[in-house]
């Protein structure tokens, strides 16, 4: 065999044997020559290699050797690398501990993060006792630019456990099944998720099956990490100054909780916390919630005529006032909905739970107030029996937004330039981002990559993380243009 011995690439790479001796353990970045310009997408299995032993920061003589590839990527970037690092820390998070962040893998997820930072030579690293994690990459321009933020979060849903992930990288994914776990027949199938589809040809990475992936939302942190290292590696690109947050407790809905906006200093900021690539999200729901209880009376039901009322009958006749169609399975994009949660009841009393959404703020209060209505023909037929809690719990961060349009502009654009189409999408729910607007920090959503957030099903398309990594470069350029 011959080997163009001009150039090396990084390539990680289970050593396993030489041609004389017995090898094992991992050599991370060993200078691997490129075999015949083949070597970046080409899945090889096995192969001999002529390269150079790394000890102590120095070359050793060449050799040849032969290398098997464990779970690894070809060309590998640092972003994969990265967010092949990141995926292993557990970092679900649980809405019952009341505690920030609301389990400890984050904290520690954070503080490996931290040093990262350090060693990238960032500055103004803070990690507060709350698990929120910032740093500033400076600007390298004189000029008056404002300053960007770019946040994601550390926890991953509590829907599915982020134990023990054993990513996998699927090369030149075929359009076919993809069997995460051959074991307990777990597949990833084009059928139920025809999304897949679109990823024909690229390389995806995915589950075991047993635990989510995590991509939600350590394929965003990879990105940015990866972006601003991109930017610190080229001072030619003019930038201004640059801050970044990396926070806890985002899908139990306290992100942004006690996220510091005056200390993150931002004129801006986008989440990268998207789904498929080209996203880009600025409105979400306005969002309520509603306790309707009912108050009966319990009687004998062999004496009841004319005595006996049953709140759960009330609660029935309540339920069915509502329009039928008016629900989350029944509507999309910006359809609104009532949605009954929960139901608790008996005779003497029932409670209905209603969440109640709708990206309109005219058509949500309109919302809250026909409940309010029905609570009240309710108690014409019933008289003192209904009664009604409303709290709102977000708003539609659109309000927010409108008024500094220019930042989609910018965002649209970093995509266009990164041969990516924006594809503008309500969000049917609430984001860290949107919380943040509320605050003053005017937080847009854009994509990190992946799919089928929060399950076994997870997979992220690799070149979909690198165009968001390249989204946030044009950015950075795009505002320190304007
Ligand atoms: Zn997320």
């Amino acid at each position: 065999m011959e080997y163009d011995t001009s150039t090396s690439i990084k390539f990680h790479i289970h050593i396993v044997s030489t041609h004389k001796s017995q090898w094992t353990g991992e050599a991370n970045y060993g200078n691997i020559v490129k075999k015949r310009g083949k070597l970046w997408r080409e899945p090889i299995k096995r192969s001999i290699f002529v390269c150079r032993e790394k000890t102590d920061g120095h070359n050793g003589p060449l050799r040849r050797i032969t290398a098997y590839k464990t779970n690894t990527y070809n060309d590998m970037s640092e972003l994969i690398e990265r967010f092949l690092k990141y995926v292993k820390f557990d970092t679900q998070s649980d809405e019952t501990t009341n505690l920030t962040p609301s389990t400890p893998g984050q904290y520690e997820f954070a503080k490996f993060l931290k040093k990262e930072l350090e060693q990238m030579g960032l500055e103004e690293i803070t990690l507060d006792e709350n698990g929120y994690l910032m740093a500033s990459l400076p600007a390298n321009t004189s000029r008056e630019v404002p300053v960007v933020g770019f946040i994601a979060h550390l926890d991953t849903s509590p829907d599915m456990s982020g134990k023990n992930v054993r990513p996998r990288i699927v090369e030149n994914y075929d359009g076919g099944d993809i069997t995460l776990n051959e074991q307990k027949n777990i597949v990833l199938s084009p059928n139920e998720f025809p999304e897949l589809l679109h990823y024909t040809g690229q390389d995806l990475i995915v589950t075991d099956g047993t635990t989510l992936l995590g991509a939600d939302d350590k394929a965003g942190i990879a990105e940015i990490v990866s972006a601003v290292a991109y930017l610190k590696a080229h001072p030619e690109i003019e930038h201004g100054k640059i801050r970044i947050a990396f926070n806890p407790d985002e899908e139990i809905g306290l992100g942004a909780h006690k996220f510091n906006v005056d200390e993150f200093g931002a004129d801006w900021a986008y989440t990268m916390d998207g789904g498929e690539i080209g996203e880009l999200e600025y409105e979400n729901f306005n969002a309520a919630q509603a306790r309707v209880t009912f108050t009966g009376r319990n009687v004998h039901p062999g004496y009841a005529k004319h005595k006996l009322l049953n709140s759960i009958r009330m609660a029935n006749q309540f339920i069915l006032m509502l329009p039928r169609w008016e629900t989350p399975e029944h509507t999309e994009g910006y359809e609104g909905f009532y949605h009954l949660v929960h139901i608790e009841g008996s005779v003497e009393s029932t409670t209905l739970t209603y969440i109640i959404r709708d990206h309109d703020r005219d058509r949500f209060e309109r919302r809250k107030k026909e409940l309010e209505h029905l609570v009240r023909k309710t108690n014409n037929e019933f008289p003192g029996c209904c009664s009604i809690e409303l709290k709102d719990q977000y708003y539609n961060m659109r309000e927010k937004i409108e008024p500094v349009k220019h930042i989609i502009d910018i965002a649209e654009e970093a995509m266009r330039r990164a041969d990516v189409t924006p594809v503008v999408v309500p969000i049917r729910g609430g984001t860290d981002g949107a919380q943040l607007s509320f605050k003053g920090l005017p937080c847009p959503n854009i994509f990190a990559g992946g799919l089928n957030f929060h399950g076994r099903y997870e997979f992220v398309p690799i070149p979909s993380m690198e165009k968001a990594e390249k989204v946030i470069v044009e950015i950075a350029k795009l505002v320190a243009q304007a």
